[in-house]
């Protein structure tokens, strides 16, 4: 029997949309727009669907992430495959004392506590999010490289050689959204922070003391303008960041060779030289290559005039430092309301219905990149250890 789901607005009748990029935005959108019968398809650079999700968990909370996630359908797989005691945190001082810690009092709280945001890991949340799509919704291997108007819609080219056609293009490829500059020359500035990315298998294994140390959980610890940020995964691997102020480009400038482990060792005990060797195991037992990740955020006044077949979501729309989690939380919220947009019978035309959502949208980031930029100068400052004991102190 063959179940049609009934579009409930005319707008998008007969309309093809193409999502680019299937990050947790892009998926969620599909998602979302295929529960209303819109015509969806993702186009994704990665290769298939087993490509390595790399990163820390992410913790979703109740007004945006989880909230996309219900009115996806998805809660019951998402509480199926979240972290319990993920969230417990340490905040350490270079010698690795600990300053603060709630692993005592945190697992007694659960969904529905104003406090409890739960993690999952991005590859858990991805494979959520690709499952409860209607089979070939996301086409691999689909490297977007450019796109020009045709009829009312756009032709649309990949780094494969294929071209498609979709009458509406919604950008969700990121922060270097290939997209954006389709509806805006506006740029991202450097937030003055990178963030160097590594990743440890097996950790029981290999890195004992740290995996002890964090205990299920997330460690931050900082030092004078310099912290190191980790967090366990559910599959075993820790997740770590090393953060610090630099010049934009130093992924390329610094002369480090990124697979090569001993080196950034070397780096780590000269940059960090009041930090205690017992951090020495996340460098000796990172899986290579490390990732520099240079930290960008939007200009808090971004403005654009919006068009009737292209939009942005995500961090393509409003890249901010991860400093308040709010990054992923933020493009699945976008996803949720442009999605009510585009299918709501409020709004008469596309261009009402996009308009609408990229109104509200720049208006929330702007205030969520604020903070996150505030908290990311807070954590970097001298006196960053006081002032978030201070903060998490306050919770
Ligand atoms: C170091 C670091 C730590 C972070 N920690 C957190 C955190 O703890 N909590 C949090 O909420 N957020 C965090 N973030 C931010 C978070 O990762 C992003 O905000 C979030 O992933 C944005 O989701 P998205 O779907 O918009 O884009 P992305 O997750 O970037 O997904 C974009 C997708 O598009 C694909 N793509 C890119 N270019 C193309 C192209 N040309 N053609 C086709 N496909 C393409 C990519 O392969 C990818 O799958 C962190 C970010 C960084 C850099």
């Amino acid at each position: 029997m063959c179940h049609q789901t009934i579009i409930f607005d005319m707008k998008l009748e007969n309309k093809k949309i193409a999502i680019i990029g299937g990050g947790p935005g892009g998926l969620t959108l599909a998602r979302l727009l295929q529960l209303q019968g819109a015509n969806v398809q993702v186009y994704e650079r990665d290769l298939n669907k087993n490509a390595r999700v790399q990163g820390s968990p992410l913790d979703l909370h109740d007004e945006s992430g989880l909230a996309a996630l219900i009115k996806a359908n998805l809660f019951e797989e998402f509480k199926n495959n979240f972290l319990p005691g993920a969230d417990r945190l340490k905040i350490m001082n270079e010698s690795g004392e600990v300053f603060y810690s709630d692993h005592e009092t945190k697992l007694e709280e659960n969904f529905g506590h104003e406090h409890f945001r739960p993690e999952i890991d991005r590859g858990a949340l991805r494979k959520i999010l690709l499952e409860s799509l209607q089979p070939e919704t996301v086409v691999w291997n689909s490297h977007f490289i450019s796109m020009e108007k045709q009829n009312e819609g756009w032709v649309i080219h990949f780094k494969n050689g294929q071209a498609v056609y979709a009458d509406i293009v919604i950008g969700s490829d990121g922060a270097n959204s290939k997209i954006r500059p389709y509806i805006t020359n506006v740029k991202p500035f450097y937030s003055g922070i990178t963030m160097l990315e590594g990743n440890i298998y097996d950790a029981k294994n290999t890195a004992p003391q740290i995996c002890s140390l964090l205990n299920g959980g997330k460690i931050m610890a900082f030092g004078k303008e310099k912290d190191l940020l980790m967090g366990q995964k559910g599959n075993g691997e820790i997740g770590f960041y090393a953060s610090f102020k630099a010049s934009e480009n130093w992924g390329t400038t610094s002369g480090l060779d990124f697979s090569d482990k001993g080196q950034l060792l070397d780096w780590f005990k000269t940059e960090y030289p009041e930090w205690s060797d017992r951090w020495h195991e996340l460098f000796e037992s990172t899986a290579t290559p490390f990732v520099p990740r240079p930290i960008y955020c939007i200009p808090f006044d971004q403005t654009w005039d919006s068009s009737s077949n292209v939009t942005i979501i995500g961090d393509a729309a409003h890249v901010m430092p991860p400093f308040a989690g709010e990054g992923v939380n933020m493009a699945m919220l976008d996803a949720l309301e442009l999605s009510e947009c585009l299918t709501s019978d409020k709004y008469t035309s596309l261009l009402e219905a996009i308009s609408f959502y990229e109104t509200n949208m720049r208006k929330r980031a702007a205030i969520i990149a604020r903070e996150s930029l505030e908290n990311g100068e807070r954590m970097h400052s001298e006196t960053a250890l006081t002032t978030m004991l201070e903060f998490f102190s306050g919770h």
